[in-house]
């Protein structure tokens, strides 16, 4: 099933994300419909909050169906490892429209379950990495945004809440 994406102002985005505590068919589907509404919305990254589930599941393709090698299940995960820097234009299914330079670790090793409970790590460079981050990001709440500088930002918001006033949001 196809979920519609919850956009930036839906306060499930910046709220922390519950822990997955029963890896059954239940989180199944739900990953499964997470990679559905994620190729959908023609994106490369999915975190629950954004489909509105407040629990702590993202998926990954950074190759967009290329290579079904690349599809990346991540269960409660946590950043364990950042290495360099790298700055590159970032968006987000949550805040369509917008892409804004985010300076971000060049390599990150991410720690997390897969869908039957059993931990790993895996390092990702570049746009990898950089899913590690935003996706981890969105299960503690916090949105790419907060990475700009407030000015940035605060400009984001404005022109935000003038297409919240205009319907189009
Ligand atoms: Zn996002």
């Amino acid at each position: 099933m196809i979920y519609p994406i919850v956009k930036y102002g839906n306060p499930v985005l910046e709220r922390p994300a519950q822990p997955i505590t029963a890896f059954d068919k239940d989180l199944h589907r739900l990953v499964a419909d997470m990679f559905e509404s994620m190729y959908a919305a023609h994106g490369v990254g999915l975190a629950a909050p954004q489909i509105g589930i407040s629990k702590r599941v993202a998926v990954i393709d950074v190759t967009f169906k290329e290579d079904p090698e690349a599809k990346v299940v991540l269960v409660n995960p946590e950043i364990i490892h950042k290495e360099g820097k790298a700055t590159q234009n970032e968006g987000c299914l949550s805040i369509p429209e917008f892409r804004e330079p985010v300076s971000r670790p060049k390599q990150v090793t991410v720690r997390a379950q897969d869908l039957n409970g059993e931990w790993f790590e895996r390092t990702g460079e570049d746009l990898l990495a950089r899913a590690f981050v935003h996706e981890t990001d969105h299960l503690n709440g916090r949105l790419y945004i907060y990475h700009l500088s407030a000015l940035k930002r605060d400009l984001i918001k404005r022109k935000i809440k003038k297409l919240v006033k205009a319907g189009e949001w």
